[in-house]
């Protein structure tokens, strides 16, 4: 497939708003590629160049982009951030100025879909500042060979960013439609294989190679996520239910073949090096090859510690003896996902809790199951009693579903007036913090797409206001006066004293009184809290204020 024909697909999907005539488009093109040119052309319309296991990223940041479409395009650092303010994307950016190269330049060399993949991948592996200078050569030359819209799409696919609307549901649609397969059987098994490129490839093939799939160590998972919920109806429902404390730490998978094994955190980055005291507590649990999830704790004095101190020790990169001795990490674990070879995550969760009791020694979550709602209640008192969060509730019948936030997995905790939402601008700080972005633009989410709510300039020490600069420095993709705005990226955990309804945010809301509370980089944008969520809020807000006039 050329890199033009991709392009061209994108742009009719970037003009297309209904779903159905977007997975039309997808799935005619789909038919059409070979073996190979399939998992890339998937994971590249979904803007991913790797499968979504690999937590390997390009490390081309807008920058090296702005640099290199500057030089290939032979304009000023001014026409290229002039022309950023207008549009607002990089991609429409990095098109008009090729539009620039064009007027000058008479050759072209054709990209092909498969050559521009392989470059990237190529160039991804590299560390150092040498590896700056081959991304910045590689970038130039892809975008010296672009066409202004193959320039578009490049610019995205290199931030690892598309925008062309195409979700996993719609890919996962297109390729049942291609292939003519279950979807249901499309999505078990991006479940097991978590690359929707590779699952595109078996469904070619048939259903057969579909059913068949099977994790693969060193290859995680995603999570299983939960819903809030309330015990009464969960007993109701199911009549006996599992119940385990909810631990505030850090969500891991543990992987094990022979005697390798590695860790991945929630956004299944490896943490090994950072965690060498969790893994080896771990190896020192079980013989067999396992995937195990579960929740790492801090502990001091017998008590769990904040969360805080749980996350800065996955993001240790340095000193990291030195920090093991400080604090002590605790993994719980709650869940076992594969058993030599065996994939497991089709089964019960009471016949799975039964092989995790047999395969590992150690560090198992205690568990109650009960339908009785006074002892789930008594175990909910002992884990606030304790110093965790509240409890997990699970059905024991039901499968181990990666990724999903379905009605098998309730939490049940104290409400709290927090929210986690996107950073997505910032306002330039004042005085002695003009070196740095003093307030926050903070979005929900409304099906995928970002909503403003609030501004957040307040709960900010200055460290933590240098490390968020650091954090984001990066990401800026637009500059307006004082005001800036970001790719995407970064979670902030907001408090707030009280929902408002209001006319200056689109969503219809905002935060009275919102104050940082921490940087949630445990968590994706997938992760961040729905408009619907804070719908139900409000509405519980003001029953409540109801309630008290009465
Ligand atoms: P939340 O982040 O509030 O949506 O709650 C779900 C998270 O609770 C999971 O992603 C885990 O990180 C964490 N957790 C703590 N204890 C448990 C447990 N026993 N079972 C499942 N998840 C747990």
């Amino acid at each position: 497939m050329l890199f033009m024909d991709f392009a061209k697909t994108c742009e009719r999907l970037e003009d297309t708003a209904g779903r159905l005539d977007m997975i039309g488009i997808i799935s005619q093109e789909l038919t059409g590629l070979s073996e190979e040119e399939l998992p890339v052309f998937v994971r590249f319309v979904m803007g991913r160049i790797f499968p979504d296991w690999n937590s390997r990223k390009l490390g081309i940041g807008p920058n090296i982009l702005y640099d290199a479409v500057r030089s290939v395009a032979g304009v000023r650092k001014t026409a290229v951030v002039d022309r950023l303010n207008k549009t607002g994307d990089i991609g429409r950016t990095v098109e008009e100025l090729l539009l620039v190269k064009t007027q000058t330049s008479l050759s072209y060399t054709e990209l092909d879909l498969l050559d521009v993949y392989y470059k990237l991948v190529s160039i991804s592996s590299r560390e150092g500042e040498a590896s700056q200078r081959e991304k910045m050569r590689t970038a130039m030359q892809l975008l010296g060979d672009a066409r202004p819209l193959e320039g578009r799409y490049l610019a995205r696919i290199m931030l690892e960013e598309l925008r062309i609307g195409v979700g996993e549901g719609s890919v996962r649609e297109a390729i049942a439609k291609a292939f003519n397969v279950d979807s249901a059987l499309v999505e078990h098994a991006m479940q097991a294989l978590n690359d929707m490129g590779e699952v595109a490839r078996l469904a070619k093939i048939g259903p057969d190679a579909l059913k068949d799939v099977r994790i693969t160590p060193f290859h995680p998972v995603r999570m299983m996520l939960a819903q809030q919920g309330a015990i009464a109806d969960m007993i109701e429902e199911h009549g006996q239910i599992a119940a385990e404390f909810k631990y505030d730490g850090s969500r891991f998978q543990f992987h094990k073949k022979g005697n390798w094994a590695r860790l991945y955190s929630r956004r299944l980055e490896d943490v090994t090096a950072a965690l060498p005291d969790v893994i080896s507590q771990l190896l020192s649990a079980t013989e067999q090859d396992v995937i195990l999830d579960g929740e790492v704790i801090a502990i001091k004095d017998g008590k769990p510690m904040p969360f805080q101190s749980v996350l800065r020790r996955f993001r240790r990169r340095h000193d990291v003896a030195e920090a093991q001795e400080a604090i002590e990490m605790v993994p719980n674990v709650f869940d076992i996902l594969y058993l030599d070879g065996e994939t497991l995550i089709d089964l019960p969760f009471s016949v799975r809790r039964k092989r995790l009791e047999g395969a590992v020694t150690r560090y198992i979550a205690p568990q109650i199951v009960s339908g009785e709602q006074a002892e789930i209640e008594k175990t909910y008192d002992a884990a606030l009693a304790a110093g965790h969060e509240g409890i997990m509730i699970k059905v024991p019948s039901s499968p181990y579903t990666p990724g999903q936030r379905g009605k098998n997995w309730i939490k049940i905790k104290p409400e709290v007036d927090t929210l986690d939402l996107a950073v997505i601008g910032a306002e330039w700080g004042e005085g002695k913090r003009a070196h740095v972005f003093g307030s926050f633009l903070v979005a929900c989410q409304d099906q995928g797409r970002l909503v403003p709510i609030s501004r957040v300039a307040t709960g900010f020490s200055d460290e933590q206001l240098a490390e968020v600069f650091e954090m984001l420095k990066e990401s800026v993709i637009k500059t307006e006066g004082k005001e800036v705005t970001f790719e995407p990226s970064l979670v902030f955990e907001v408090g707030y004293a009280e929902l408002q309804a209001s006319q200056n945010y689109k969503g219809g809301f905002t935060l009275r009184f919102p104050r940082f509370i921490r940087i949630r980089d445990d968590k994706d944008l997938a992760d961040i809290e729905t408009i619907e969520g804070i719908r139900a809020r409000y509405q519980r807000q003001a029953n409540s204020a109801q309630a008290y006039q009465k």
